[in-house]
């Protein structure tokens, strides 16, 4: 049986002077940004480029799972947050409550998991 590749689908985070950063990609043609390689733009089929998104973004939504999850902290909080002119990623964020809509969350880098964490801004972990 041959081994299958395992490729981790979560956006990658990067850390530049001391901020933490989604590095994805953008559209060289239409400016269009997405986490994920891809060889074209989806969008017009222009070339991409790495391009990197954060630190800070909008909430676009966010909600707590109290569901226990092996090896997952419970409860835990988790926010789809806007990046400006940038793509919408899933964070994990701390805490029970989840994060006010339209309020600002800045990356704080990855949890023990490896899942991507935020904070709301103004607010300590
Ligand atoms: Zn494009």
């Amino acid at each position: 049986m041959a081994e299958i590749a395992l490729v981790d689908p979560r956006p990658k985070v990067v850390e530049q002077d001391g901020q933490h950063l989604i590095q994805g990609w953008r559209c060289a043609e239409c400016n269009y940004a997405i986490t994920q390689e891809v060889p074209r733009c989806p969008e017009c089929r222009g070339g991409m480029k790495v391009s990197y998104f954060g630190p800070t973004g909008t909430v676009h939504g966010s909600t707590t799972i109290r569901v226990r999850v092996p090896g997952q902290q419970h409860p835990y909080s988790l926010a789809y947050v806007l990046f400006p002119d940038g793509p919408r990623v899933l964070v994990h964020t701390p805490g029970d409550t989840p994060l006010p809509l339209r309020s600002t969350a800045t990356l704080t880098g990855l949890t023990e998991n490896g899942e991507i964490a935020a904070q709301r801004d103004g607010e300590r972990v």
